[in-house]
């Protein structure tokens, strides 16, 4: 590991830094004069790269070496993420898609139905809701979980839906292929950890106002536990414009696909915000390398109680599946198709 320390540094904070590398078994060597440049030898870990930067001493670690994080690509393939029928990574991209929220039974058969006959593998939909008003509607809760697992027992497509709190996590892992944690809670490392220790794979939302580092971070928290069927999601951060909802980012897809070996997909709803311009958001998303998509469909978004303003309707969605298929075969890529269409019928 290399280490940059802070310029005239106090006798104090220099010991700590050297204390610390001998307790955790490293060699120290100053490379400069100026004793600004040290490295250190030893076991690697991935614990150690923040012990390291949370110093006051340590200015920055210019090279973790062996002390790779977890998430860190690292010369690794892609992990790919496997949740029924979908696959994520390795060339793989799936597409999830379904309302913002679980609102009423019979609908959301019509959605998964449709949804699935246009190319999804798995169904969204939140029972419940992070919402920014506490008037607004907050999901029908443990109710929306039930009515997600009929659909699931009826439709035959997995469920992704949302945990908001640690105390949940228990029945939404029962009903849930995948685990989505949203940007709301991204930062919240004991949700993380809760929902990395029940071994279901996870849906992990960047924040809108989280850098990259922290997006990884958080990761980090659920691979930490043991698991790693995690797939990241970008669904943009906020920017200074209302014509949108927030900016894609679509550079941090390009720079995630490197730093990482965890798939990385995009939500081109919630970056729009738009029903009209989430077909071009998800194509500038696909071609950036994104390993699939999640996306909200409703064919009747004027009823909605949340997002209904975003939703795309099902020929849209067919649509996006088509752009998405030609795109990802540009580079030998493929989309996975649900392989029994005909159980919808
Ligand atoms: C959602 O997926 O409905 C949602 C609330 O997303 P985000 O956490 O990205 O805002
Ligand atoms: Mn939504």
């Amino acid at each position: 590991m290399l280490l940059r320390l802070q310029k005239g540094l106090a006798d104090r904070q220099l010991a700590a830094v050297l204390e610390l590398a001998r307790g955790l078994g490293y060699q120290s060597r100053f490379l400069d004069l100026e004793r600004e440049l040290v490295r250190l030898d030893g076991p690697g870990a991935p614990d150690h790269r923040s012990l390291f930067e949370d110093l006051a001493g340590v200015r920055t670690v210019l090279d973790a070496g062996e002390a790779l994080e977890r998430h860190e690509r690292a010369g690794r393939p892609d992990r790919v993420v496997k949740v029924a029928e979908a696959r994520f990574g390795g060339g793989d991209l799936s597409l999830i898609a379904g309302p913002c929220a679980v609102e009423d039974g019979a609908r959301l058969i019509e959605i998964a139905r449709e949804a699935r006959e246009q190319g999804a593998t798995l169904l969204r939909g939140g029972a419940f809701k992070p919402r920014t008003s506490p008037y607004s509607f907050q999901g029908l809760g443990r109710r929306g979980l039930d009515l997600l697992s009929r659909v699931r027992a009826e439709v035959g497509l997995g469920i992704v839906t949302e945990v908001l709190e640690t105390r949940e996590v228990e029945h939404v892992a029962e009903i849930a292929d995948m685990i989505q944690i949203g940007a709301r809670s991204m930062h919240s490392s004991p949700l993380l950890l809760e929902v990395g220790r029940t071994g279901k794979p996870v849906l992990l939302k960047r924040g809108f106002g989280s850098t990259v580092r922290e997006f990884l971070l958080a990761a980090e928290f659920l691979l930490s536990t043991g698991n790693e069927s995690i797939v990241l999601c970008e669904r943009g951060v906020r920017g200074f414009d209302s014509v949108t909802r927030n900016l894609l980012d679509v550079g941090a897809v390009a720079y995630l696909k490197q730093a990482t070996h965890l798939p990385v997909i995009i939500d081109p709803s919630h970056a729009a915000g738009r029903a009209d311009l989430v077909r071009a958001v998800a194509r500038a998303g696909v071609a950036a390398g994104a390993d699939g998509l999640i996306v909200e469909v409703n064919p009747h978004p004027e009823e909605a109680h949340s997002d209904g303003a975003q939703a795309i309707s099902i020929p849209e969605l067919g649509r996006i599946v088509e752009d998405t298929r030609a795109l990802a075969g540009l580079d030998g890529r493929r989309f996975v198709q649900p392989q029994i269409v005909g159980l919808t019928a």
